[in-house]
């Protein structure tokens, strides 16, 4: 019997999906599936999976029959839907073939529309529709879009015969053109057609149709897709669904419009409705920013059924998909269709409210809350807002729509190519742009704001800008910009490229000069937030802080500790840093005794009020661990005074602190190894960290329990030694103070050979912390200080990515993590285990730390919200 082989299905009907079919339908396509479902009025269509997409490369990137062939199916029953044909001029099927991945990528690929016309069906158009204007407008839309997409025919061609047709008849907008001039125009789009591809406008709409799947399929891959890709860390493998739908027009006359609404307003969260819609006019036309759109609010006034309609709708659609949704509608001569809906892109402060809303409307989960919330948002809650009292006196230029928060100060540029030069060359820049494209990506990224004048809340700007974190204001009407003489004016004030502008992405208002910040507020929404954040996650987080100030930031950011506490950084300060040197330049440990004497003065009230900040939370301080290059001096002056203090000629100095020099500092007389060679500046040390718990300790009336680190440490024997030497210095100190308190002594596990030997070192450790800056440093061979010269070819090339000093490499370095913590657990089973360096403030990093078990991470104050949140989402990750 003959095997029956059943064909892949490659096209889905809208009525066959659902929501949940995304990775298949593209995130468009199972909506549109979804919608059909509940019953809501949408043009009819069906979906051409991602799998298609794939396969279409794997095709040499052409169609093939049995893809055409379903296509053709889905084709006749839709022509029997709709009741019009593609072969019939005088009732033309008009269809929109739109792009849907499974990942929303808003505006990075292609779309066609009004897909279907032809020289003879658009005559067919202009009688159905009684409106030749519409007809013919329509035509010429559609060939600019194909010649674009399909054929990469610069739009600029078309867009200045369409400028000089309405200056010689001078008209101000698009939609005043009448019908004779529309024809003409076609007429001279359809020579630009021929002269650029060589081939006369396609006349056969299947055959546009294939032409067009294709070239979206191919939008996958163009140059602003791929970098959307990398920012968001999309895989690149899923490929695009195509949906072809029929075309309802928003631009038929005054009873028909299109527009694009929030269910809640995605830059506050607040539960309103928030969007915007045109009267005659299709969806690109909002999205694009040509028109400033009118506030949804007005359309009650217009066409009330449609608009009571809409909100029900939405209403519907927020329940059903139980999160804020951003919804596409035509209206065609007073008949609502909805296009679209999809989660809307939010802001942080949006992301949070909305979710904290929802689960207490009972809509959601604490968990779903926590899942929703992305790591890289929270970073946007704490960008920083302007000075109020500097706003004062600020000089205002203008106001605009605020669209994405944020403050901005910085060189006003008008291309996007030249932000992202000026970024190269460390200046920051503010993008200014009538409205913006997804060309303009690189330059978006690379500002530190963005301001337009046209567009509003939903425009191309806004979306990425809010999607990006980037300060944005849009909307600017009274700004003039002039890209070619490169000069923004509010009424008689100019401002020329290279000038400083200051924008505030939260009220939209736009300033001269430069204005000074202050941090972010965060919301009692945040806070609720964050409660639930700690409630749910295991691993506790910490802070790497260094001075007081520090601790009272981390702390302000929910720290739980101090994780490491860099003692040498303690000493960066211009009136301290003399004392280190000069204790590091003594020759004798008499001499050395002198400026130790001097730190320890320093380094006691130091540990004291930092104890008292954390006020009961432990900290886990660092010896000295200070590559030397860091700490000699290098400014003659500074030599010639340091060395007349120290009562040496300069010659004499300057022999002794070359023989100090060292060709790989980083490998060098760091860490332990000064502590071995210099047993009293460890000493000193700890008798500072003593002295200062026990100070702590009575100002609180609470005992402080100090955790000693020592750094680098590669052979036991080292840690050892330097414990001995520590433990006699703190008897002394209780037998000085007549007092005791409890103290740990442990090391950090950051060379390799330390990793290796982990059991060995953890009896002699009361606890382990992985540096896995220099873990990573020395597992790889790549120098901290170097490596950035090359790595990024590793990213381009593909061999390495992440790059390893942001992202813990779990193959390699992670293997060293996990192997020390199996051996130091087994001959300390309870021994503490935690990570400080970078990692610990990486969320996929912070995953890892999750699962290999340990009690904590440590981080940098700012990292500490986003770590976690990632610790929260690390417990949901794995079950
Ligand atoms: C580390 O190496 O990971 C670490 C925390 O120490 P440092 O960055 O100070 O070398
Ligand atoms: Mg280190």
């Amino acid at each position: 019997m003959e095997a029956i082989v059943k064909a892949k299905k490659f096209v889905y009907e809208f009525s066959e999906g659902n929501k949940s079919q995304a990775t298949l339908l593209g995130g468009k396509g199972a909506n549109l599936a979804e919608m059909t479902r509940l019953g809501i009025q949408i043009p009819e269509g069906f979906t051409i999976t991602t799998e298609a997409s794939i396969q279409f490369y794997q095709e040499g990137k052409q169609l093939w029959d049995a893809l055409k062939e379903q296509i053709e199916n889905a084709l006749i029953d839709l022509e029997r839907k709709t009741g019009k044909s593609f072969d019939d001029p005088k009732k033309p099927l008009l269809v929109s073939v739109r792009s849907g991945a499974a990942i929303s990528m808003p505006g990075m690929m292609d779309t066609v529309l009004n897909l279907g016309l032809t020289t003879e069906s658009v005559k067919g158009l202009a009688v159905q529709t009684g409106n030749p204007a519409f007809a013919y407008d329509s035509y010429r839309r559609f060939i600019q879009m194909f010649a674009d997409v399909v054929k990469g025919v610069p739009r600029v061609f078309f867009e200045r015969e369409l400028e000089q047709v309405k200056a010689v008849h001078q008209l101000e907008f698009d939609y005043q053109l009448t019908a004779p001039q529309l024809m003409d125009l076609v007429t001279t789009y359809q020579k630009i057609y021929q002269r650029e591809t060589g081939e006369a406008f396609p006349q056969v709409p299947r055959e546009q149709l294939y032409q067009a799947v294709e070239a979206v399929f191919r939008s996958w891959n163009n140059e602003r897709a791929i970098l959307y890709r990398e920012l968001h860390h999309i895989p690149d493998d899923l490929g695009t669904a195509v949906n072809v739908q029929r075309m309802v027009f928003g631009n038929l006359g005054n009873d028909s419009g299109t527009g694009v609404a929030f269910t809640r307003n995605p830059s506050t969260g607040d539960k309103e409705l928030l969007g915007e819609f045109l009267i005659n006019a299709q969806g690109e036309d909002v999205v694009a920013g040509i028109r400033t759109p009118r506030p949804i609010k007005d359309l009650e006034r217009l066409d009330s059924s449609s608009y009571h309609q809409f909100l029900e709708i939405a209403r519907t659609l927020e329940n059903h998909y139980e999160d804020m949704q951003d919804i596409e509608f035509t209206i065609e001569s007073g008949k609502l269709y909805l296009l679209q809906t999809r989660s809307g892109k939010r802001t942080a402060a949006a992301a949070i409210k909305i979710a904290v809303d929802l689960v207490h409307e009972g809509k959601i989960t604490k968990e779903v809350a926590i899942k929703r919330i992305d790591t890289k948002q929270l970073d946007q809650l704490l960008h920083p807002t302007f000075d109020p009292t500097a706003i004062q006196q600020a000089a205002q230029l203008g106001k605009g729509l605020g669209a994405s928060p944020g403050a901005a100060s910085g060189k006003v540029y008008f291309d996007a190519e030249r932000v992202a030069s000026a970024k190269h060359e460390g200046i920051k820049a503010i993008l200014v742009r009538k409205e913006t494209s997804a060309e303009d990506l690189a330059g978006m990224v690379s500002s530190e704001g963005i301001l337009t004048a046209r567009g509003g809340l939903t425009s191309h700007a806004a979306v990425v800008a809010r999607g990006i974190g980037k300060c944005c204001v849009v909307g600017c009407s009274a700004a003039t910009i002039d890209e070619e003489a490169k000069t923004l004016s509010f009424g008689n004030q100019v401002i020329h490229e290279g000038d400083v502008i200051s924008i505030d992405g939260a009220s939209g208002n736009v300033y001269r000069g430069r204005i000074s910040k202050t941090k972010a507020q965060l919301t009692e929404d945040y806070d609720t937030f964050m409660t639930w954040v700690n409630d749910l996650k295991t691993l506790k987080v910490k802070a790497n802080a260094d001075t007081p100030k520090d601790v009272l930031q981390a702390l302000q950011l929910g720290a739980e500790g101090v994780g490491l506490c860099r003692t040498e950084h303690m000493f960066f300060q211009k009136d301290r840093i003399k004392s280190m040197r000069k204790m590091i330049l003594s020759h004798s440990v008499s001499e050395r005794q002198v400026y130790l004497n001097e730190l320890l003065e320093m380094q006691r009230q130091d540990f004291f009020e930092m104890f008292v900040a954390l006020n009961g939370k432990s900290m886990t301080i660092r010896l000295l661990d200070p590559p030397l290059h860091e700490f000699l001096p290098r400014d003659p002056e500074e030599i010639q005074t340091i060395a007349t203090e120290m009562g040496q000629s300069l010659t004499d100095f300057e022999h002794y602190m070359d023989s100090l020099a060292e060709v790989n500092p980083m490998l060098g007389h760091r860490g332990v190894r000064l502590g071995i060679t210099y047993p009293e500046v460890s000493r000193m040390q700890a008798r500072a960290i003593i002295e200062g718990a026990i100070l702590a300790g009575k100002e609180m009336g609470k005992k402080v329990e100090p955790q000693i680190m020592v750094p680098l440490v590669g052979i036991v024997s080292e840690l050892s030694y330097i414990k001995k030497e520590i433990e006699a210095e703190i008897a002394d100190v209780f037998l000085e103070r007549g007092e005791e308190i409890i103290y740990k002594i442990g090391t950090m596990i950051e060379v390799p050979r330390a990793a290796i030997t982990a059991d060995t070192i953890a009896k002699e450790a009361d606890f382990f912390s992985f540096g896995t800056n220099d873990l990573t440093q020395m597992g790889f061979g790549f120098s901290r200080d170097d490596a950035g010269k090359f790595l990024q070819e590793y990213e381009d090339k593909n061999l390495l990515s992440p790059n390893p000093f942001h992202t813990i490499d779990v193959e390699g370095i992670g293997k060293l993590v996990e192997m020390a913590v199996q051996l130091g657990r087994s001959v300390k089973p309870n021994i503490e285990l935690g990570v400080c360096g970078e990692h610990g403030g990486d969320p996929e990093s912070i995953n890892f730390f999750h699962k290999l078990g340990l009690e904590y991470v440590s981080c940098s104050p700012f990292r500490v919200p986003i770590a976690r949140l990632a610790a929260a989402k690390a417990v949901l990750a794995k079950v």
